[in-house]
């Protein structure tokens, strides 16, 4: 029964290698320049998709007149493309859009770390690979959000306060294995230790109002219907309901309180959408000034303002009001990469205490 069904799943999978074979030899075809075209070129992967990266990229081709051929999918499918195109891929630039998926990509091989002065002295060392594998040019927050009339906002100050019994039946959550919680528990784990981390977990699966589901802005819809008190969510979510002419998005916004947590102690946890240089970069030199170019401050503001997001290069003004209309607030510190790295043990103690 066993072989039978390996067999069987075997045979489901050789159609779907072969069509991807024939896709990745179909696109490096295309993205090859034509024999003696002296047009220079960048490749770039991207996971990001807004209507500002049009700016973003013209900009750049009309300063240096190279032209950026742009492949948009999704972060997995991203990865597992590069993956199977391996040392043939034509990939220059690759742009994700969380710091777990960063890392990942990281650990798998698949960026090389580069040299910048320009980019080690713009970004903030909190928001780059310690090993210089990739840098960070956007950044959001990961808030509380809570029912005005169902929970009084003393009661989720704190991420810890989530798994405080005072908040039994109110707590929601998209999966616990999403990369935007797992980065935010190897945060946890990073100023807790693995231990206390895993007793907050249970605490939280214990509170829960129903089993998680959906992805941050089902949260705050949730949390507007009563169905949920207290939820997760990124900045951006809030601040495209925030910013949405909507009657449906108003309603929820009028219903719905947001809380910087952590503000007395080690701040509200921070993540990123950030770029790297592809390990086996055709067009190496360009790529590296492409990254560059992302940390200037025009960039800077189109590459932020793309999904309501922060500049992380200090004194790039947004001109976001909405975004400015969140007001300042305590940012944790500890080190992107260093809590990425946590988000495998984060996982297993997800495993254990039974958080889907
Ligand atoms: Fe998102």
């Amino acid at each position: 029964m066993v072989t039978h069904g390996l067999a069987t799943h075997v045979r489901r999978l050789l159609p779907g290698i072969s069509a991807l074979t024939a896709l990745v030899a179909a696109v490096s075809l295309s993205l090859t320049p034509a024999a003696g075209a002296q047009e220079k070129t960048l490749n770039v992967y991207s996971a990001r998709h807004y209507q500002t990266d049009e700016q973003l990229y013209g900009e750049f081709s009309k300063r240096t007149g190279v032209k950026i051929n742009r492949i948009e999918l999704g972060d997995e499918p991203l990865l597992e493309r590069l993956r199977a195109e391996g040392d043939k891929s034509p990939a220059d630039v690759v742009l994700m859009v969380d710091a777990t998926r960063l890392f990942r990509a990281q650990d798998q091989g698949l960026f090389q770390p580069i040299e910048s002065k320009l980019l080690t002295e713009r970004i903030p060392a909190e928001f780059r690979a310690s090993d210089n594998t990739w840098f960070g040019f956007s950044n959001r927050a990961r808030v509380i959000v809570y029912n005005r009339v169902m929970v009084d906002p003393k009661d989720v100050q704190t991420y810890q306060l989530l798994a405080d019994p005072r908040n039994k039946g109110k707590v929601c959550t998209r999966s616990g294995s999403h990369p935007y919680n797992l980065s935010l528990f190897g945060a946890m784990i990073e100023h807790m230790g693995p231990a206390k981390t895993e007793q907050w977990l249970r605490g939280i699966v214990d509170n829960q109002a129903r089993a998680p589901k959906g992805g941050d802005t089902d949260q705050i819809k949730a949390v507007a219907s009563g169905e949920c008190g207290v939820a997760l969510t990124n900045t951006y979510y809030w601040v495209r309901l925030l910013r949405s002419d909507k009657s449906a998005d108003k309603e929820v916004v009028s219903k719905v309180g947001m809380v910087w947590p952590n503000q007395e102690s080690t701040g509200v946890h921070m993540n990123l959408a950030g770029g790297a240089v592809a390990r086996n970069a055709p067009h190496k030199a360009i790529a590296v000034e492409f990254l560059e170019y992302l940390a200037s401050d025009q960039a800077q503001a189109y590459f932020a303002n793309g999904n309501n997001e922060w500049p992380v290069v200090k004194g790039v003004k947004t001109g976001n009001e909405a975004l400015e209309s969140l007001g300042p607030f305590k940012a944790d510190k500890v080190a992107t990469d260093k809590m990425a790295a946590q988000s495998g043990e984060a996982q297993k103690l997800l495993d254990k205490v039974g958080y889907k």
